[in-house]
């Protein structure tokens, strides 16, 4: 039976009355496209760049490396969307030439954006790489910034962008509790939200999310996280703009629909679940996702969220 189901599961993301949630894809570069095609993915929701960097550790891949690499994954996607998030150095992914080696805390140190914004020359090569690459395609490009923590961040990345000559939509993640707290605000100067799930339970909770003895914490069902979650859907459509998840927690079909619930309007994740959470969300209302969403909200821990979202969605 889930074999049939999950042949049927082909098409755009939607719920069973039609309220479409593009499905997108997680990817480190070219070769993990063929998979992401494969699932039909209807774009790309994280290209996460650090990949293409770990070939050198003394410095960046030149313009013309970047621009090669970022063209075969637009390429991909004729008409489709590709979300690029722009070089996330540091804590659980360090680069010897742009990391601090003495912070006491990597994490909680330079590391995001904030590695970028201390080293404008990686910033400005990279986004003028996009801007090539994007050109003469039919692709809807968006770029966006890891580790944001205020407004003060994304206009520093905003007009970093704005510099470079970039005609792309430029977004921000939402990975620390300050910019999920203050989300109208950081809209005020980018165009969309993604909510990295992974980091935003780290900083949430204060659970490394390299340290198994803390993974408890690192749930994303913790009712904290979902209203962290609620804050940021909501600032997103008072302000008329877009709100995906690209976090571990869009992977888990649902949670995928739970989050649906909450008013999130993409959710990308590693290919290989694509067809599950297709399947999952085809067979649930908007609004029975909602209610799913409001009774995991009301619940306190993360398991009794799960427990209670499964009892809404399965008519208990
Ligand atoms: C996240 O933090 O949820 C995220 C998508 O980014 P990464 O896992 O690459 O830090
Ligand atoms: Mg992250």
């Amino acid at each position: 039976a889930r074999k049939a189901a999950l042949a049927a599961s082909t098409g755009p993301g939607a719920t069973s009355d039609g309220h479409k949630v593009p499905l997108l894809a997680n990817v480190g570069g070219p070769a993990d496209v063929p998979a992401a095609v494969a699932a039909g993915a209807e774009g790309v929701g994280l290209f996460r760049t650090e990949f293409l960097f770990l070939d050198d550790s003394k410095q960046a891949p030149s313009e013309a490396k970047q621009v090669e690499a970022y063209r075969k994954v637009l390429e991909a996607f004729p008409e489709g969307r590709v979300v690029v998030r722009v070089l996330d150095a540091g804590a659980d992914k360090p680069l010897d030439f742009l990391t601090p080696a003495d912070e006491p805390n990597p994490a909680l140190g330079v590391r995001g954006l904030r590695t970028l914004l201390d080293h404008p020359d990686v910033l400005r090569t990279q986004l003028t790489a996009l801007a090539k690459a994007a050109e003469g395609l039919p692709v809807y490009l968006e770029v966006m910034a890891p580790m944001v923590a205020d407004r003060t961040d994304a206009k520093a990345f905003a007009d970093a962008c704005r510099a470079a000559g970039l005609n792309a939509k430029f977004g921000a993640m939402v990975e620390i509790p300050s910019a999920a707290l203050r989300a109208r605000s950081v809209l005020q100067e980018v165009e969309f939200l993604s909510l990295g799930t992974n980091d935003l339970a780290q900083y949430t909770f204060a659970a490394d999310r390299q340290v198994g003895a803390v993974s408890r914490l690192q749930d994303p069902w913790q009712p904290a996280l979902l209203d962290l979650v609620a804050l940021s859907a909501d600032a997103a459509k008072a302000e008329g703009k877009s709100c995906g998840v690209c976090g571990e927690a869009a992977s888990d079909p649902l949670l995928a629909c739970v989050l649906t619930g909450l008013g999130v309007t993409s959710l990308s994740m590693g290919a290989a679940s694509i067809p599950y959470v297709r399947a999952t969300l085809a067979k649930y209302t908007l609004a029975q996702c909602e209610r799913a969403a409001a009774a995991a909200r009301a619940a306190d821990t993360a398991e009794e969220a799960r427990l209670a979202a499964q009892a809404v969605l399965s008519g208990e």
